[in-house]
């Protein structure tokens, strides 16, 4: 391919609101172009690598023994009615009508379409076990899309389902996807790790993710290499704190802390650490409001609050308004102290963390805007509190299973995940087979996510430096790329650089030669940012003496290399995915 035929399209500004460095290269190296919020164009150069990622998925989804099928984007709402999912899940899904007025949406996952499907196909056990995979554009009409094709509404997703007669047969197959899974994300070059999981919305019971390993992921990874432990920290269960508390030490007293709406605006107002305030937030009950109480540092964790009993699942937090009518004061000042509803007067019911149980002569809200309570401490100032664990896992905490060691937390990407479905759909579905005993049997189901188009963005995440991407070998839009120095004012350079860049395609490498009209040092910066591992430059000087000099991506100094043999040295040199 030569640039002259190739739709480059590098650009130096990206718009502001750019807030990670992959969206800002996939941008500027001509990789994307945004159509709408969270909905892109992919370029040449981007769809080149995504078309590498789908390859080494496919190719060891066929390895593994799974078939690929395609099932349509667009599903019809009876399918989801039936499995209860219409309604459960929510402002994602995204709804429309044909012109008979008939409701349909476009798949964000497609269980109950693959279940449909092979429940009128397989109805033996002879004909399974069996996993049916896709490649397929899903549509999810994220709350907030950002960060590029990271967390978008339409992204490339690779889905497979398993089918087994028993629990032991899906647990095999699960087994299967997720060694699959591994060499995938071995062959694509990433640094990752496979954590224990929450099932979601989805459903089932046994699931992993594996994430990418970057400061941008939206997930926090709680390991211990150690202890061999690794888990989404949403999962991470903390123990009763064994600490002891100290007797009070002050009286209670109230504080005037004006326009404080924040823990981090009480910390500087009072001059006091995080660690000795106490955050009360408020959500629905059964019946009436629950608060529930981190201390200042820390933060809730959604799954834990759902297991409360006596909470409304989905968790719904009060309003600011809500809030008001509820206790009669702005959101930044409620606290566990005398929390009662300005209704009826009534006490309402304080579940805390037990990281704030062994807390002494701390800070909270006084249930009245602008001020604050200081020197509160429990059983002296406040009545009845439940304590239970709350809070999401930070540095530090202990390991689960080896509680002498402590967890690290890292932040992630989620790119694939592999859930144990049991029969949740196939019940829905009444999806079942002849077992060996001649029995109706429901199937057992798992199924399988990679986040085909997300890994892209992942990838430049983790191989990247300040002048553009850094391709592993595996997903490079080009492996190599031919740099003419002079190209339109030297016959040699020109023919020679032709007749590289043919010698090379031949022998099977991709090549991209930069036969613009440009200054060598622009073609440089170029070639950088679109992140081409291995670059070749022709000169007149060089092929004088029969060389041309090489410098992969990542090399400080270029060596020179016989032009006679340079296939060979090439070959090499580029290792195939
Ligand atoms: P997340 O927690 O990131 O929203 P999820 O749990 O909703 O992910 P799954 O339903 O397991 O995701 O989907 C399978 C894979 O699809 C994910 O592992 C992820 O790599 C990818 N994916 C999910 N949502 C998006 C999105 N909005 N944009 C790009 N890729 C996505
Ligand atoms: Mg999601």
């Amino acid at each position: 391919m030569k640039t002259s035929n190739y739709l480059l399209a590098t650009v130096r500004q990206v718009p502001a609101d750019v807030e990670i460095v992959s969206h800002r290269l996939m941008l500027r190296a001509g990789m994307i172009r945004q159509l709408a919020s969270g909905i892109y164009n992919w370029l040449p150069t981007g769809l080149r690598v995504l078309n590498k990622v789908e390859n080494i998925v496919r190719e060891e989804m066929n390895r593994s023994g799974a078939q690929e099928v395609l099932m349509p984007s667009v599903q019809p709402a009876e399918i989801w009615r039936e499995s209860g999912r219409w309604d459960f899940f929510g402002p994602e899904l995204l709804r429309f009508k044909d012109r008979h007025d008939r409701d349909f949406c476009l798949g964000p996952t497609h269980e109950e379409v693959i279940t449909t499907l092979i429940n009128n196909e397989v109805h033996s056990y002879r004909q399974i076990p069996a996993n049916f995979y896709q490649m397929q554009w899903k549509f999810r009409d994220e709350v907030r899309p950002r960060f590029g094709v990271m967390r978008c509404r339409e992204f490339l997703m690779k889905d497979a389902y398993s089918f087994d007669v028993d629990r032991m047969g899906m647990e095999k197959s699960y087994h299967v996807m997720y060694d699959a899974y591994r060499r995938i994300f071995d062959r694509l070059g990433l640094d990752y790790v496979a954590v224990e999981a929450d099932s979601g919305a989805i459903g089932g019971s046994v699931s992993h993710e594996f994430h990418v390993l970057a400061d941008s992921g939206e997930d926090g990874i709680g390991v211990n290499s150690n202890a061999g432990f690794a888990s989404n920290i949403e999962l991470v269960q903390l123990p009763r704190s064994s600490a002891q508390r100290n007797p009070p030490s002050q009286p209670i007293r109230t504080v005037d802390t004006p326009n404080v709406r924040t823990i981090e605006q009480l910390c500087d107002s009072l001059d006091v650490a995080a660690d000795i305030t106490l955050k009360t937030l408020l959500v629905q009950g059964e019946k009436q409001p629950v608060a529930m109480v981190v201390r200042g540092d820390h933060e809730l964790n959604l799954l834990k609050v759902e297991k409360i009993q006596g909470v409304a699942v989905p968790i719904q937090f009060l309003s600011p308004q809500e809030v008001a009518a509820e206790v009669d004061a702005e959101v930044g000042s409620i606290g566990p102290v005398n929390l009662t509803s300005s209704s009826d007067g009534s006490e309402i019911r304080i579940v805390a963390d037990y990281s704030t149980e062994p807390m002494s002569d701390f800070v909270c809200g006084a249930n009245t805007s602008e001020k604050h309570y200081v020197g509160v401490n429990w059983e002296r100032d406040l009545g009845n509190v439940e304590f239970a664990d709350l809070r999401k896992a930070v540095d530090g905490d202990p390991c689960p299973g080896t509680p002498e060691e402590n967890l690290t937390v890292k932040r992630g990407i989620e790119v694939g995940h592999v859930f144990q479905l049991g029969t949740k759909y196939s019940e829905a579905f009444g999806a079942t087979c002849i077992d060996t005993d001649g029995k109706n049997a429901i199937m057992w189901m798992g199924c399988y996510g990679i986040g085909v188009s997300r890994i892209v963005a992942a990838a430049i995440e983790q191989n990247h430096d300040a002048a553009g991407i850094i391709w592993p070998d595996s997903i490079a839009p080009f492996s190599v790329c031919v740099v003419p120095i002079n190209y339109h004012q030297s016959d040699t350079v020109a023919k020679l650089s032709d007749q590289i860049h043919d010698r090379l395609i031949t022998a099977g490498l991709e090549v991209l030669l930069d036969d613009r009209d440009d200054r060598a040092g622009v073609k440089f910066k170029d070639m950088d940012l679109l992140g081409i591992p291995h670059r070749l430059v022709v000169s007149d000087r060089t092929a004088a003496n029969g060389e041309i000099e090489y410098k992969h991506r990542i090399d400080e100094q270029a060596i020179y290399l016989p032009i006679e043999s340079l296939e060979a040295e090439m070959l090499t040199r580029v290792q195939s995915g």
